[in-house]
């Protein structure tokens, strides 16, 4: 069954089975594709039902991961892991050392980081037994929250779609709806104050919505109406799938550009918007900020070179749309193409080069120093 399973989700490189009874440990990681450089994606750790559900899990990210740092330009691959077990009643030290000695006998092919359901902490227990890891806090050298990258990459990549769709460079009196004012987007409408765009906002959560209506005077919508409220760009930064068959045909926007995961329910609703004329920044490409956060860690991190490498969002989101104009395709799919192509032809040149290119782990030597 789990070898279907994994043929079916993508044909990754390696998927390991993790079990340590003693200390109550079982996760499963995944690596898809190691083509472009060590697959890096965090540890989820979630109450699952059973296993199959948490490998079906673990083989969908870790395949995304392979596209998402490829689509940034990163030379990374995509990896998962996670951990079956309940985040609030089953966490233990030892747990997560174990887990971190499997990641260290990976020798780097497999590098972690936060996801949901662990913390910064966790991934502290995990530096213990393996310098393979990101995300860990500023005082052991690592770069914390990514929160605030993976907002300013949005502001790029919302500033990308504004130009391609708007034509224009300025964001001000732009009219931007914000869904969710979570870690990504509070830091996001703190950025899209200082532009002048005119801001509506919306959470599930009454205390967060308050905060920002006295802090910026903001209008807000109840989570309902933002989706279908009339806007130039509509931002998902809450949980997945806000573009379904329901929001589809009322949407009033020009532009989908947010920091959600999964902002499409399916593939098939990106090309409904192709169809309605909204422009979608792919959500893979948009919010790899926080990802492009980590890579500076692994090469010794600085804030300033961080914010930096985000701006690049800007060059990745007009790639895109290049593409899907040339093809006349939907902007998702010219987002795949656009990673794979590079997935392929950086692999093809590692079969006939020997350079620098073709040590994809070139990194690791900075990590395994960190640690001494
Ligand atoms: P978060 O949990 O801090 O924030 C999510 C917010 O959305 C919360 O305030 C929650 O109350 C609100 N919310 C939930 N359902 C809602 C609804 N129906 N309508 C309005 N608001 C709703 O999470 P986050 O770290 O800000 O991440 C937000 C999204 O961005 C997630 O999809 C996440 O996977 C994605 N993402 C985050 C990062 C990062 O660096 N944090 C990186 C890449 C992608």
């Amino acid at each position: 069954m789990s070898f279907e399973l994994i043929k079916h989700h993508g044909d990754h490189e390696e998927v390991l089975f993790l079990n340590n009874s003693k200390v109550g440990l079982r996760a499963i990681i995944a690596i898809h594709n190691t083509t472009l450089g060590p697959a890096l994606g965090g540890t989820r750790m979630w109450n699952y039902k059973n296993e199959d559900e948490a490998l079906v899990d673990v083989l969908r990210l870790s395949r995304g991961m392979t596209y998402k740092a490829s689509a940034a330009g990163l030379n990374l691959g995509g990896g998962k892991a996670v951990i079956i077990g309940d985040p609030k009643t089953q966490k233990s030290e030892a747990m997560f050392r174990a887990f971190g000695a499997y990641v260290n006998s990976l020798h780097g092919m497999y590098i972690t980081a936060e996801d949901v359901g662990t913390t910064v902490k966790d991934m502290e227990y995990i530096f213990m037994e393996t310098p393979y890891v990101t995300g860990i806090p500023k005082a052991f050298g690592g770069s914390g929250d990514p929160s605030p990258y993976t907002a300013h990459g949005v502001l790029m990549g919302i500033k990308a779609s504004v130009k391609e769709k708007l034509a224009t460079d300025s964001l001000e009196g732009v009219r931007v709806a914000v869904q969710g004012l979570g870690n990504v987007g509070s830091n996001l409408v703190d950025y899209l104050v200082a532009e002048k765009a005119i801001i509506t906002i919306a959470d599930i959560d009454k205390v967060k919505v308050k905060k920002f209506e006295d802090k910026y005077n903001l209008k807000s919508f109840s989570p309902d109406e933002i989706v279908t409220s009339e806007c130039d760009v509509f931002a998902p930064c809450a949980l997945g799938a806000a573009i379904n068959d329901e929001s589809l045909p009322k949407l009033q926007c020009k532009i989908v550009a947010g920091g959600a995961n999964n902002q499409l329910a399916e593939t098939r609703h990106g090309d409904a918007l192709k169809e309605l004329d909204i422009l979608y920044a792919p959500d893979f490409v948009i919010n790899a900020g926080g990802l492009m956060n980590v890579f500076v860690e692994l090469e010794g991190y600085s804030s300033e070179r961080a914010i930096d490498k985000t701006t690049q969002v800007y060059d990745n989101m007009m790639n895109v749309f290049r593409i899907a104009k040339q093809e006349n395709i939907p902007t998702e799919r010219a987002a795949m193409h656009l990673a794979q192509e590079r997935i392929d032809s950086i692999g093809d040149l590692r079969k006939h080069h020997q350079g620098r290119m073709s040590r994809p782990f070139s990194t690791l030597k900075e990590m395994t120093d960190r640690q001494k």
